[in-house]
């Protein structure tokens, strides 16, 4: 993907989450993978409404190129990118069903539909850390191996080969939290048919 079509799809991706209010008010941020660096959502900005001339061009070094303020978050996503050479893109929102769990320290099941074992696999739960902190990436740089995490007091992280697949996740983390918290306490999948979708 070309840098151009990588501002317009972080732009897009953007404002499809914010309509399904995954992502809220200025919170979360958006990033993609790109030959030189990665492409981050601006700072402090609300997400619902970015242009292409918005998103803040990175090197790995996380040193800036061109013009604009990255993210606070620009070190967890540069520190996961550098750890999974098959991941693409990141999402972080701070989407209410997901957080609600976050904030009771609940770990999300994903047992109890087969989209939630196929798309998500196990999630774990990032302790809490100061935003922006190298804290919360020494944290981050944990769940590496996982699709999907919430992120205790705070929100969600989910990453992909591609931005459809890390966006996906995010919507079906959001699904699955939301379910959760709907049905109560009920009997997930059977075990023999999590391990068969797993395999799928
Ligand atoms: P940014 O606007 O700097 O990306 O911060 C939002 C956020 O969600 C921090 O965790
Ligand atoms: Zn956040």
């Amino acid at each position: 993907m070309n840098e151009a079509d990588a501002r317009r799809a972080i732009c897009d991706v953007c404002s499809k989450l914010y309509q399904k209010e995954l992502l809220v008010s200025a919170g979360g941020n958006v990033s993609i993978r790109t030959d030189d660096g990665i492409l981050i959502t601006p700072s402090g900005r609300n997400k619902g409404s970015l242009k292409e001339d918005d998103i803040v061009k990175l090197a790995m070094t996380g040193k800036v190129i061109g013009k604009g303020k990255p993210s606070i978050e620009y070190k967890f996503h540069i520190a996961l990118y550098n750890l999974r050479d098959d991941v693409n893109a990141i999402v972080h929102c701070h989407p209410v069903y997901c957080t609600a769990l976050s904030v009771k320290g609940e770990k999300i099941r994903t047992d109890l539909t087969p989209e939630g074992t196929i798309l998500l696999g196990d999630v774990p739960m990032v302790p809490y850390r100061t935003p922006g902190s190298d804290e919360l990436v020494e944290e981050m740089t944990k769940i590496s191996k996982s699709s999907a995490a919430l992120m205790e007091n705070h929100g969600a992280v989910t990453q992909g080969k591609t931005m459809e697949e890390a966006c996906n996740r995010m919507e079906e983390l959001e699904f699955q939290a939301h379910l959760q918290l709907v049905v109560g306490n009920v009997e997930g999948l059977p075990r023999e048919e999590i391990y068969r979708l797993r395999r799928m």
